[in-house]
């Protein structure tokens, strides 16, 4: 048998493990994150800071602070931009560095554990959710539907609630392996929501999960993808914002040969958008950008249909658009 090289081993352990520092609040001073407040909870410690990536997907910077890390669990969480993932992520953020460098780097601060990619569920009474949960929900309205350019059709396969006493859609968020309620996104007009605080997102995608095929797309609404499948266009998922995890990009892979970028038409989406195709490409995955040159529409959601399939269809390789 071929003797396993020392690289290999940190290459698998960066595959499988998801490290937390055994000093967290140490490991963020290293990282030039200053913690600004530490919340006690009953079998963990919460560290509140100014968000780092902030500035970068919102062109403000955090204020707040937004940005709450888990001592237990080691993931991380803007309320605010969305940037949220496992600690392993900040260190590549951070650092720019590749994933078995962040592993390194994280073994170099100390003792570190390993703990589940999904860590624990929070589970006081009140947060916990179950299938039950959605009974206060509906299908959404089939005038809210039109405006939207959904069908109900679309919303029933892909899930999509509504609440009818705040009229708002309902995305539920689900476990991507065995499709256990983990909570929901809700989303009206001027409001925006994650049920419970904290529920693991980034660890998902929105779509249709025992999808896969040749071509994915990956959108940062929820809604969007259950119009990218009113009209005809398969293999649509949404990261629930314009962050995207290491997580959510393994799912992806794990369905999809070709991937299509359809990130928001602003400075979030993009820069979003440009990190994925630098950060995956390398890795093997061919992927296309979303074509937004006919339309001053910002998402797929905001255009006609028409425009909505020229733009899916006429997705273009990066280096095509710099004509
Ligand atoms: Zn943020």
């Amino acid at each position: 048998m071929k003797p396993t090289s020392p690289t290999d081993i940190w290459g698998s352990l960066a595959a499988f493990a998801n490290p937390v520092p055994h000093d967290v609040a140490g490991a963020l001073r290293a990282l030039g994150i200053d913690v600004l407040r530490e919340l006690s909870k009953p079998d963990s410690t919460e560290y509140l800071a100014r968000c780092p990536a902030h500035l970068a997907l919102t062109g403000k910077q955090d204020r707040r602070p937004s940005f709450s890390v888990n001592g237990a669990t080691g993931l991380f969480h803007c309320f605010s931009c969305g940037y949220a993932g496992p600690f392993i992520e900040l260190v590549e953020d951070g650092l720019g560095y590749n994933r078995v460098e962040a592993l390194q780097w994280i073994a170099r601060h100390g003792v570190y554990r390993t703990v589940e990619d999904n860590g624990p569920a929070p589970d006081s009474a009140e947060t916990r959710v179950s299938e039950a949960s959605l009974a206060l929900f509906v299908p959404p309205p089939t005038r809210a539907c039109e405006r939207r350019g959904v069908t109900p059709a679309a919303c029933k396969d892909f899930g999509v609630l509504w609440n009818p006493e705040t009229r708002h859609w309902i995305f539920p968020i689900r476990d991507p392996c065995t499709g256990e309620l983990w909570g929901w996104q809700e989303k009206g007009k001027r409001y925006f929501r994650n049920y419970p605080a904290g529920v693991h997102k980034s660890l998902t995608l929105f779509g249709d999960l025992s999808w896969s095929g040749d071509t994915a797309l990956l959108l940062e609404s929820p809604l969007d993808t259950a119009r990218a499948h009113a009209l005809g266009i398969p293999g649509a998922f949404s990261s629930f914002g314009a962050y995207v995890s290491e997580a959510q990009m393994r799912l992806l892979k794990a369905r999809c040969r070709n991937l299509i970028l359809g990130q928001d038409n602003d400075t979030a989406g993009l820069a979003s958008r440009d990190k994925i195709y630098g950060r995956w490409r390398p890795q093997g995955l061919p992927m296309k950008f979303l074509d937004y040159s006919h339309t001053s529409a910002k998402d797929l959601g905001d255009m006609g249909d028409a425009d909505a399939l020229s733009a899916y269809e006429n997705a273009q390789h990066p280096w095509r658009r710099r004509r």
